[in-house]
């Protein structure tokens, strides 16, 4: 066997000695032989492929754990692994890159303000408790400023759902200057979140997911937690605005899981983040220009999940949000969907009364 000193493999793995030692003391790469007397680590040259594959792992940001996790691996599975882990850093990169887009819409909106003070919303919200589920454990409202769709879940569900939405309303009269936006979304994602615990008592399966709109006077500020979703209707297309934080969307991200699978997957309905009152999640945060004659729909999963989107769509086309979430919420419940239903719509349209 040809033996290597530290340096020698350092050089042909391009590593550092220093980053050799790490390895060894975290069993990521040890090395093949240490000189009892002196301490000196001496590397076999078949050892050269597994330390290239760190040194690359290492440069795409993957933590050493998992590296350690992906070397133990056959050829295969490793790139499964290591496809699995770069699916997940675009869905977060992704994430990052609405707030990013949301801080300089934010930053830059300013000047656009007055062409825009001339919209308002027009609105409406409808829940229903569906024929299958004993009670129901949605809530919605729509107001001036504020629309939001929550689906509460666990035996306090109801009263979960119903606390994350009351502890947003004060958005409705909030002062809401430059600046002020994303703070009193965290502010209020946080007293939501206190609310849930409140009510939950301690009850580690009640918690609610929570998808909202705020209204700033010419954009819509979006606040997103769990599987309800938000769709813009926009030019007679469909843009859905949400990303489901499910279980099976995070494997579908992942690439371990078609969309067709992970609509009758056991897991299906597993929440991957939601407003529990227990570690507080990151909500997602988006800034939307609004524009005349867009319609927005939140909706909890009682209806995405049984009504497509090609449908929703259709349904959504038609006439006033007051009807619109009516047909909406008829569509699930003759789709024989079996949860809670909620829908809110709204219109961005002239002002009535002109400032
Ligand atoms: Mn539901």
């Amino acid at each position: 066997m040809k033996w290597l000193t530290i340096g020698a493999f350092a050089k042909a793995c391009r590593l550092s000695p220093k980053a050799l030692r790490l390895y060894d003391e975290l069993d990521l790469l040890r090395p093949a032989r240490v000189d009892p007397d002196t301490g000196y680590r001496y590397y076999a040259v078949e050892q050269l492929e597994r330390a290239r594959l760190v040194a690359w792992l290492r440069r795409l940001g993957m933590p050493l754990a998992r590296i350690r996790e992906v070397c133990g691996l056959p050829a295969g599975r490793a790139a499964q692994e290591i496809r699995a882990y770069w699916a997940r850093v675009e869905a977060e990169t992704a994430v990052r890159a609405d707030l990013a887009a949301f801080l300089v819409d934010h930053l830059s909106g300013e000047s656009r303000r007055e062409t825009t003070t001339m919209l308002e919303l027009r609105y409406a919200a409808h829940s229903d408790r569906g024929h299958v589920r004993p009670a129901n454990q949605d809530t919605v409202y729509a107001g001036r400023r504020l629309l939001a769709v929550a689906d509460g879940c666990g035996a306090a569900g109801a009263r979960a759902s119903a606390a994350a939405v009351d502890a947003l309303k004060f958005l409705e009269d909030a002062e809401l200057s430059a600046g002020t936006v994303l703070n009193l979304l965290e502010d209020a994602v946080r007293s939501a979140d206190e609310a849930v615990r409140n009510v939950a008592e301690g009850d580690t399966d009640a918690g609610t997911t929570l998808t909202a709109l705020l209204w700033t006077g010419s954009r819509l500020a979006l606040v997103h937690i769990g599987d309800s979703r938000a769709y813009l209707l926009r030019d007679g297309e469909l843009f859905r605005i949400t990303h489901d934080h499910s279980v099976v969307q995070a494997l579908i991200d992942e690439g371990r899981l078609t969309p067709a699978e992970a609509a009758t997957h056991p897991q299906r309905m597993l929440l991957a983040k939601a407003l529990s009152g227990g570690e507080p999640a990151v909500p997602d945060l988006k800034l939307h220009e609004a524009r005349d004659g867009d319609r927005y729909l939140l909706c909890s999963d009682g209806l995405s999940r049984v009504v497509s989107d090609q449908r929703i769509r259709e349904l959504l086309s038609g006439d006033g949000p007051a009807d619109a979430v009516r047909v909406l919420v008829e569509a699930a419940n003759a789709a024989g969907g079996d949860d809670n239903v909620s829908a809110v719509v709204a219109d961005v349209v002239p002002r009535a009364h002109p400032l």
